[in-house]
Order: structure tokens, then C-alpha cells, then sequence
């Protein structure tokens, strides 16, 4: 069948144009037009439009009716949202465009163990890839720093979480689909494709966990403010044949400017190397991991290969209307360290918890309560890490030296038992006047 074109969801960006083998598509004053003569109906148009709007055939429309929360996205903040409102006793939708749940996985899986209660449910053993007790700083020097801190954290399974949630999410009533993608907002009805058929959904309440992409914003209307000013860029490789007994950073502009390189040990001979950079750097990330595997494991076997963006920006939008958002999609990503996973956690059970109140009890007041609550609970810290992201993108490598002299003095070889990183960034700024002089010039 020829493709047919739909002008609402086309963005005139001319991909398939230039894909057509036939040249059977012309783009001429905002309108495409398909040349029944030259076409073929190979189908290759239709399936390089990110938008749908080419479709071949008639798919199956279904409503999916009664549903009180449509939850957007599969990540921690999707799945904590649905479990909470699950768990709450109302009906709830999880969409996911990838194939699986976490697949692929952009992510190091690091978190700490406070991040982690953050998702309030006990953490089980098979969750763990390995258990973090400590981590090692390497300035640009090849100084290092060494702490102990026996319950840091965890190198998480995020695929062995997501599964056990999702099979939790169902046990308690609600439905997941992946390989689901919401594209279309159209009379407060939201269009789904789910490989060759399409649901209709009305809900009552939308949590948006869709991570830095953002659709439903989009959809909205709604203006991100991501640009190369917001964003860390990130690239991962996991790697077999490296082993690492801490988690260990690498900071300095040979291998991740504005950033730092990380080496996760992921238990079972598994180690995630990878390197977030601020995106104006001179390469991609990319490039930059590649040189440091190239200089320094060139043998390594490398088994997956991931990036993407993680946010550094301000903290919002967390309501419009009747949909609430929620980890990535509402930049709570820390903006100094890219860690995301426990404020996902955080906004995830916040959404679905009052969610599943709103619609208990039906009262405005718990959809308000929202942004108040989250704003309450990590807004300063938020704004404090955004301001020392600023600076941190000033720093020299010498001034990377000098930061690492400093926390040598205060850290190297000793055993905490709590890591109070805003405290520390405060007593470095203010007790050293070369860094203030750098944040107060910011
Ligand atoms: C390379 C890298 C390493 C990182 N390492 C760490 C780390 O070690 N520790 C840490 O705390 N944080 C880390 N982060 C950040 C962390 O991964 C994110 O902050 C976290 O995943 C955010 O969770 P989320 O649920 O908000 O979004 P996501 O995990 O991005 O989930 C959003 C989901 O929504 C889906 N989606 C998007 N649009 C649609 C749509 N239209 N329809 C249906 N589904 C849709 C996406 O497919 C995605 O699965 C890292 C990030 C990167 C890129
Ligand atoms: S690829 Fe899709 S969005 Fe781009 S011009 Fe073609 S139909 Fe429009
Ligand atoms: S179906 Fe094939 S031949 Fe026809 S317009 Fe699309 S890409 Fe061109």
C-alpha cells in the first residue's frame, strides 16, 4: 500500500525524502506528496519517520478504557511511579517505548544507600551487582584519593530491578506494555503504538517519566531548556577483562572535560567505563572514552556500548494540567555528579503515591502538593550543586590539583561512615580562596 501522510504529527524534517530509494517524495510549501507513479511501496520511508507520520497500512485502533494512571516511560522514576500508584489501589497503565524494560540500559547503575531507600522498598540481594564500599579520586596528575566508606552504596542490576518491580506492578493489577511508544496527544486522548496496532487512552492522570526526551512535554507544548548548557553528554562501555575493586573517577581535560571518567565494578568480571564531558568539550564522549580504553586497556573486551545526555539544569516543569513529571523528564538529576537513579526513585513514589490519593479521594490538593513537596526536599541542594556544576567547568586542571590537595589532606586512607558532599563543597570554597574567587567571578 502507498504510504499516507499525516501533516499533524510530520515535522517537515525531510528524512524520508532523502531515504526513498524511487525519489518518489517531494516536500513543496509545507506539504508532502508521495508520486504513486515512482513509488514502490517498499515501506522504508514509513519506518524511518520518528514520527509516524507515514503509515502503509490501517492499524488496529483499540481504547483502552478505565485506566487512572497512565504512567510514561520504564525507568526508575516510571516504575516507582506505578508501583506506588498501584499499590494504592488504582488502575494503572505503564508504557515503554524500548523492546524491554531497561534494554538497552544507559546507565552505570550507581547509587548510594540512602539514594536507594529513596525507592522505598527494601532492597533485595539480587538487585545488587556489587556493593560499594568506598572510591578512589584520580586528578589529572595521576594523584590519587582514597576513602573508605563501608555502606556507601551499590553498582545496582537495574534489568533484575525493573523485571521484579514489573512483575509487581502486575501482581498488584497493573499492565505493562513495551515496545509501546506514546506519539500522539489529540483531545486530552493520548495515542500509543504498540508494534502493528494503536490504543487510545483517556486517563485521569499522566505521570511522565520519560526521561530527558521528554514526549509528553512535547506534546504539551510544553519548551525544554536543553541545550549544551543543560546537559552532560555520556558514554558507556561494560567491559569485561578490567577489574577494579572501588569505584574509581578519573577527573582532568585528557579524558573527560567539564566531567569525569568513571570505572564501576559490576561484579562477575563486569566493569562500567565511561565518561560524561560537558558538551562543548573539543570531542564527543565518545572519543574521549575511546582513548582512555585504547590507552590503557586496549585488550579489554568490550560488550555493550551505551550514551546519552543526562541533565544539569534547573529543577521543572513537575505539573501541567493533569500530568505530573517525574525523574529525568523533571531535570532531578544531580547536576554535578549526572546521578539520577534516586532522585527518579524520589519523584517516582512521590507521583504515584499522591496520584493514587488524587484519585482515591479525589482532591485537587494532592496534585498541588507535588512540586511543593518535591521542591521542599532536594531544592536547595539542587540549586547549590548546579552552582558548584559552574564552577566545576571553571577549573583548570591545576585548579583540579588543587582541589585534589585538598582532599587528600582531609580524606586519603581514612574510613567514614557518612560522605556529607554539600558540606564538603562549602568548607573547599569558603576556606579556600582561590576556588571562591572563581565561584564569586561566576
Ligand atoms: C551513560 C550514563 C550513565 C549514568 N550513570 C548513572 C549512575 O551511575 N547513577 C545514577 O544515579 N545515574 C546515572 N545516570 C543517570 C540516570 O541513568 C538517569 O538519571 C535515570 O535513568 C533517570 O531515570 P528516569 O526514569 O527519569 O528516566 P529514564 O531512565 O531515561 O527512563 C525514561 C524512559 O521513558 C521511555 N520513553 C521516552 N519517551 C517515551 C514515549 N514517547 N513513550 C513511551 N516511553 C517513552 C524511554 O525509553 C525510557 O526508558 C547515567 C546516565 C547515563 C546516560
Ligand atoms: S520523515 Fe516523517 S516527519 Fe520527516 S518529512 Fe517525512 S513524514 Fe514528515
Ligand atoms: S514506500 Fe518506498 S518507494 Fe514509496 S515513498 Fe516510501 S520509500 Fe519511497
Amino acid at each position: 500500500m502507498i504510504p499516507t501522510w499525516n501533516a499533524q504529527l510530520c515535522n517537515l524534517c525531510a528524512g524520508c525524502r532523502g531515504i526513498c530509494p524511487f525519489s518518489a517524495i517531494q516536500i513543496h510549501g509545507g506539504i508532502l506528496r508521495i508520486d504513486q507513479d515512482l513509488c514502490t511501496e517498499c515501506g522504508e520511508c514509513v519506518l524511518t519517520c520518528p514520527n509516524y507520520a507515514l503509515d502503509s497500512k490501517a492499524a488496529t485502533v483499540e481504547d483502552i478504557e478505565g485506566i487512572d494512571v497512565l504512567v510514561v516511560g520504564g525507568g526508575p522514576a516510571g516504575l516507582a511511579a506505578a508501583y506506588w500508584a498501584a499499590k494504592g489501589g488504582v488502575s494503572v497503565l505503564l508504557i515503554e517505548k524500548k523492546k524491554g524494560l531497561e534494554i538497552p540500559l544507559s546507565c552505570a547503575e550507581g547509587t548510594t544507600v540512602t539514594g536507594f531507600a529513596d525507592l522505598g522498598i527494601p532492597m533485595r540481594e539480587s538487585w545488587i551487582s556489587q556493593s560499594i564500599e568506598g572510591g578512589i579520586l584520580i586528578s589529572p596528575s595521576g594523584k590519587r584519593v582514597f576513602l573508605k566508606h563501608p555502606d556507601a552504596g551499590f553498582i545496582l542490576d537495574r534489568r533484575k530491578l525493573a523485571k521484579d518491580l514489573a512483575v509487581e506492578i502486575s501482581d498488584l493489577g497493573g499492565r505493562i506494555l513495551t515496545d509501546s511508544d506514546l506519539f500522539l496527544l489529540e483531545n486530552g486522548i493520548y495515542h500509543v503504538r504498540n508494534r502493528d496496532k494503536k490504543f487510545r487512552i483517556k486517563p485521569r492522570i499522566v505521570i511522565a517519566a520519560d526521561g530527558v526526551e521528554g514526549s509528553v512535554k512535547r506534546l504539551h507544548g510544553i519548551k525544554d531548556i536543553l541545550d549544551n548548557n543543560t546537559v552532560h553528554s555520556a558514554a558507556q562501555y561494560v567491559v569485561a577483562g578490567v577489574t577494579v575493586e572501588y569505584p574509581t573517577f578519573l577527573v582532568g581535560s585528557r579524558y573527560s572535560p567539564g566531567g569525569y571518567l568513571w570505572l564501576f565494578p559490576k561484579g562477575k568480571g563486569l566493569t562500567n567505563i565511561g565518561v560524561g564531558i560537558e558538551p562543548n568539550a573539543k570531542q564527543t564522549a565518545r572519543d574521549y572514552l575511546q582513548r582512555y580504553m585504547e590507552e590503557n586497556f586496549p585488550e579489554a573486551s568490550v560488550l555493550e556500548s551505551t550514551g546519552g545526555i543526562v541533565p544539569a539544569r534547573k529543577l521543572g516543569p513537575f505539573r501541567h494540567e493533569n500530568v505530573l513529571f517525574a525523574g529525568d523528564a523533571a531535570g532531578t538529576t544531580d547536576p554535578l555528579s549526572g546521578g539520577g537513579i534516586a532522585p527518579a526513585f524520589f519523584t517516582g513514589r512521590l507521583a504515584g503515591q499522591l496520584a493514587g490519593r488524587f484519585i482515591a479521594e479525589g482532591k485537587e490538593h494532592y496534585l498541588e502538593q507535588y512540586e511543593k513537596e518535591v521542591r521542599k526536599s532536594m531544592g536547595m541542594r539542587h540549586a547549590f550543586m548546579l552552582r558548584m556544576r559552574r564552577l566545576f567547568l571553571k577549573l583548570s586542571d591545576d585548579d583540579i590539583e588543587y582541589v585534589t590537595d585538598f582532599l587528600r589532606d582531609s580524606f586519603d586512607g581514612k574510613t567514614v561512615d557518612h560522605i556529607d558532599v554539600p558540606a564538603i563543597l562549602k568548607n573547599l570554597v569558603f576556606n579556600h580562596p582561590r576556588i571562591l574567587k572563581l565561584l564569586t567571578g561566576l
